[in-house]
């Protein structure tokens, strides 16, 4: 791990704040996330981390997944660059938002550990990457556009 990301995505701040009885783990259910890990745990003490002590408890969090949400607070997640960072950040908060919008519908059905390893190795960080940049240069240009 060379890269940490902490985001306060609105989403992921939802998600993080449900109530579940499965030992704080949100399970993928949606490829891109799947190659955060085969879960996503929940670290459940509130405020910020501030202390060293603090953050080992965060780190012990990850269980050796690439990603945890901050319950009430956010996220934070681990790549090798800050690119596979950035990513990881995007899909969780994808993951986050898929999710809210199913449970409101019915119960997602969450990805096996076996399904989730599938994706751990198919990720193409450099094209996602690109692809992202691409579509922030657009929404920069079209939010200037809309300002002239
Ligand atoms: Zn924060």
């Amino acid at each position: 791990m060379k890269a940490i990301v902490h985001t306060h995505a609105p989403y992921a701040v939802a998600l993080s704040t449900l109530q579940r009885s499965n030992n704080n783990k949100v399970f993928p259910t949606t490829n891109p996330v799947a190659n955060l890990g085969n879960f996503i745990p929940v670290f459940q003490p509130v405020g910020l981390i501030s202390t060293p002590e603090k953050g080992m408890a965060l780190a012990r969090t990850l269980q050796g997944q690439n990603g945890v949400l901050l319950r009430g607070h956010g996220t934070v997640v681990v790549g090798t660059t800050l690119e596979q960072a950035v990513l990881r950040a995007i899909y969780l908060e994808f993951e986050a938002r898929t999710q809210i919008r199913s449970r409101s519908a019915g119960e997602p059905i969450p990805y096996t550990s076996s399904e989730s390893d599938l994706f751990k190795r198919t990720v193409a960080v450099e094209h996602a990457w690109h692809y992202y940049v691409d579509k922030f240069r657009q929404s920069v240009k079209n939010e200037t556009l809309s300002h002239k």
